[in-house]
């Protein structure tokens, strides 16, 4: 039997396209193996910064000695890496046997027909793209012109692929995509992600649905109204703010103002009001000045997002950002912007996750680690816990017992 070897670095649409792809080689009849043993090896690769892309580098010539020394390895690169210049990635990478781009799946992949492969055995949680793409163009951002425009999924297909994942196990499905509350813009019927939603809410046996990432500017009242309102929907959302100062987030095109973002931020917190609320920043953008980072710092400080992901600006070649501006702010200054948030982050995270000991949370059950069983909340926080009996995809109350500001650990709680 053939074998194969998925490498993933970047996004979750990364991490749920190599999922799929682990699935379909397995029903064309390959074996998971490791890079040693397979005789394919997929790389699939993120450029979203150059730290990413030089991991990447590193992999594709860390594999050139084993392509030498057995010539038979299919080696195959999908992700943000491939652009559409095929001719310079195959004279920089010679050992890559295979180019493809995102969810474009060629001939030798396609046998079988990709639209209709499944996860065989989807563990209780599971990812599904629903929008490829994004049409924003932030300044800095290489997504557009490695995965394209928007192109959504039609709403019949994705609540088919749903109805068929929870039928074969899956409890909660988390809806992906780069923009993802832009979708259905481009479809012919133009439904929206709350429309989506709806249908999905009224699948039996799923038990929750989560989306993410959203962009502040497409953030609609009736997105925020369905998830106020629809049962299955949980109560956290992703909207990266990226910067708190107004000309910061000009120059990074983002559509919004730090005012308008503070009031979607108020009508989130009122319309759902155990919503927890996670946000990307980058720091050490072009001519940032320390007043500019401040006003970032002291906007997370005000609005106290339950996570916060912290990113040291980096140039992208081709990106509007690399071309109009230049990248002046130190590597050792942006990293000390980086560390000061991250610590700011960790009190406030600590503070928010201290509020539910004593408390029992509802807790789905993921899997299990080293003798302890684990899970998320609805709200999307990793809980911990013993238990005897195999509870793998049940949802269980839990007494918090400790909380840190990654994770919380708690007993079972029984009876009412
Ligand atoms: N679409 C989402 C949004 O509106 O922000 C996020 C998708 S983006 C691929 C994921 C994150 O990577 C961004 O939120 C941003 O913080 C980070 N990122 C993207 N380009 C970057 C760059 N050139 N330098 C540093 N971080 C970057
Ligand atoms: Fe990149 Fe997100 Fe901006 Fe699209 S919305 S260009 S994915 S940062």
């Amino acid at each position: 039997m053939p074998k194969y070897h998925i490498w993933t670095i970047g996004c979750q649409m990364n991490k749920a396209e190599s999922e799929r792809l682990g699935s379909y080689l397995e029903q064309l009849g390959y074996q998971p193996a490791t890079a040693d043993d397979a005789d394919l090896i997929v790389v699939n690769s993120c450029v979203v910064r150059q730290s990413a892309e030089n991991r990447v580098v590193n992999k594709l010539n860390a594999l050139r000695p084993l392509k030498r020394l057995r010539p038979t390895l299919t080696l195959a690169v999908t992700g943000c890496l491939v652009n559409a210049n095929l001719a310079q990635l195959k004279e920089r990478f010679p050992q890559v046997d295979y180019f493809f781009k995102p969810g474009d799946y060629p001939q030798w992949l396609e046998k079988l027909g990709w639209e209709q492969i499944l996860p065989q055995h989807p563990v209780p949680s599971t990812y599904v793209s629903i929008i490829q793409g994004c049409d924003n163009f932030c300044s800095y951002c290489i997504v557009p012109y490695r995965r394209g425009r928007n192109r959504s999924r039609p709403v019949k297909e994705i609540t088919a692929e749903v109805s068929e994942l929870v039928n074969c196990g899956a409890k909660e499905v988390t809806l992906l995509g780069q923009n993802v509350d832009s979708y259905g813009h481009d479809l012919p019927d133009q439904p929206d992600l709350a429309d989506l939603l709806r249908e999905l809410n009224a699948i039996d046996g799923l038990l929750r649905l989560r989306f993410l990432t959203s962009h502040p500017r497409d953030m609609s009242p009736k997105l925020i109204e369905a998830v106020a309102s629809l049962d299955k929907v949980c109560e956290q959302l992703s909207l990266p703010v990226q910067s708190g100062n107004n000309e910061i987030l000009t120059a990074m095109r983002r559509g919004y103002t730090v005012e308008q973002y503070r009031q979607l931020i108020t009508e989130i917190r009122d319309k759902i009001p155990r919503v927890a609320l996670s946000t990307d920043v980058i720091v050490g953008f072009p001519s940032e000045t320390e007043q500019q980072f401040q006003q970032t710092f002291d906007l997370l400080s005000e609005l106290r997002f339950d996570t916060v992901h912290v990113a040291v600006y980096s140039p992208r070649p081709g990106t509007l950002s690399a071309r109009e501006f230049e990248d002046n702010i130190p590597a050792e200054e942006k990293r000390r912007r980086l560390n000061k948030i991250e610590r700011l982050q960790e009190g406030i995270a600590a503070e928010i996750n201290a509020r539910l000991l004593g408390k029992t949370v509802e807790v789905l059950v993921e899997g299990e680690r080293k003798g302890k069983w684990y899970g998320r909340t609805r709200s999307g926080k990793l809980v911990f816990f013993t238990n005897h009996n195999n509870c793998l995809g049940q949802l269980m109350n839990i007494r918090i017992e400790k909380t840190s500001p990654w994770s919380l650990q708690g007993k079972v709680r029984r009876g009412k």
